[in-house]
């Protein structure tokens, strides 16, 4: 497999105009990376996975891959615009002619940002087929009225993905039907309100209140009541993608504590010389070595069309833990130094400890390999 070398050190060179001292401000003060998702769009990054047809780069998974990783190695966030990405892929894989020639074109133009995903709800959480937003036909339209929660970016989209019950959960032959996508333009929506969420990491996160909000029937994406199907095939190069980017925050970890390592002496002589301080990272970089491998795998079977479920959340739970691992090590190695914001290390501590709630959480995974992989028993 390539290693997208062109693309990653074009990354390399458009991060360095976004350092340390830039994600450290929009940080502290809860800011939305105008500027670096600005650069992504311009240089037709966020286009990547959008067929030439349709105007983007047409380029396979494993680049986009190359792309976030290497945001994330450098010390910035794909957070802020990642999901413009991948979102789309709902529209792409499951929505009609019409509505992929008035969509795609301009998403991958930048003209349009389609990066908001709402599923996650306050009382279902990870029981997605539990959630209760209402879709209900009215003529011409959709009226929505429900809750989400976690809707990332929503402030900073014109469109979002948008998961409702249409049939009651009571009322359905098969529990995963009843569901239906949309794509809900919140521009000047009459009825949509989005409240910010302050959270640990600076992450453009809300909860949104629908009320009668309409939208048009024929923003329904693919039949109606099968929108779970539509949405889970969505969630391998999700997981895929946000597994590459717990590579790149390992990768930049790494970086980080060995340059600390080998430099600040303390009882004269580098503490990079302890093995104390040595084996914690050579243990990080063996399970970030590791966890790629199985990132490039997930990959691979997915471009070649193999069904990746597996691999796709193999991959993302063994990257968030080597992650977490490696920024564990990192916090170690700086000592004193690792708490303070100049540093980088406690941000992106802060930043990639969520890769293990989010977008699945690792009990759900674990659950899954369970029953899907071993042969287990449903537990839940
Ligand atoms: C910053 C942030 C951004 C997010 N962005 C988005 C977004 O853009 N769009 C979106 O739709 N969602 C988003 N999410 C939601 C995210 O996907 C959920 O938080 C996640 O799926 C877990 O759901 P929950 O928080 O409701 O936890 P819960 O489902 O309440 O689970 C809480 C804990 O219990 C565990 N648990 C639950 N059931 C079981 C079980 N049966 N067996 C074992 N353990 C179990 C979970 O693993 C977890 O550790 C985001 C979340 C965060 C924090």
């Amino acid at each position: 497999m390539t290693d997208f070398t062109d693309i990653r050190e074009a990354i390399i060179r458009l991060c360095a105009d976004f350092p340390g001292e830039y994600w450290r401000a929009k940080d502290a003060a809860r800011a939305y990376p105008s500027e670096f998702v600005a650069a992504l769009t311009r240089e037709g990054w966020l286009a990547a996975l959008i067929p030439s047809e349709y105007g983007g780069s047409g380029l396979p998974l494993s680049a986009a891959c190359a792309v976030l990783e290497e945001i994330h190695a450098s010390g910035g966030n794909g957070a802020a615009a990642h999901a413009q990405m991948y979102v789309m892929g709902t529209l792409l894989r499951h929505g009609n002619d019409a509505q992929k020639a008035r969509y795609l074109p301009a998403i991958a133009r930048g003209e349009l940002r389609l990066q908001a995903f709402g599923v996650t709800e306050p009382t279902s959480g990870s029981d997605t087929l539990s959630l209760r937003t209402m879709a209900v036909r009215d003529g011409d339209d959709y009226v929505i009225n429900g809750q989400k929660i976690w809707t990332s970016r929503a402030e900073h989209s014109d469109l979002m993905v948008l998961l409702a019950r249409t049939t009651p959960k009571d009322q359905v032959a098969k529990r995963t039907d009843g569901l239906s996508v949309f794509l809900l333009d919140m521009r000047d929506c009459a009825g949509l309100s989005i409240r910010p969420i302050d959270t640990m990491m600076n992450h453009g996160t809300t909860a949104i209140f629908f009320d009668d909000v309409r939208v048009p029937a024929a923003n329904l994406i693919g039949t109606e009541g099968q929108g779970f199907r539509y949405i889970l095939s969505g969630m391998n190069a999700e997981r895929i993608l946000i597994a590459a980017e717990c590579i790149g925050d390992a990768r930049f970890f790494l970086d980080r504590a060995c340059g600390y390592a080998r430099e600040r002496q303390v009882f004269g002589r580098p503490i990079g010389q302890n093995q104390g301080i040595q084996f914690p990272l050579a243990m990080a970089h063996a399970r970030m070595s590791a966890a790629r491998l199985v990132v490039a795998d997930a990959c691979r079977r997915y471009e070649s069309g193999e069904v990746a479920g597996a691999e796709a959340n193999t991959a993302k739970l063994l990257a968030a833990e080597a992650s977490w691992q490696a920024g564990e090590a990192a916090m170690q190695t700086l000592g004193g130094f690792a708490f303070a914001a100049d540093y980088d290390i406690e941000r992106k501590f802060r930043e990639t400890r969520l890769y293990q709630v989010a977008p699945v959480s690792t009990n759900l995974i674990l659950a899954y390999l369970a029953e899907h992989v071993l042969g287990l028993p449903k537990s839940y």
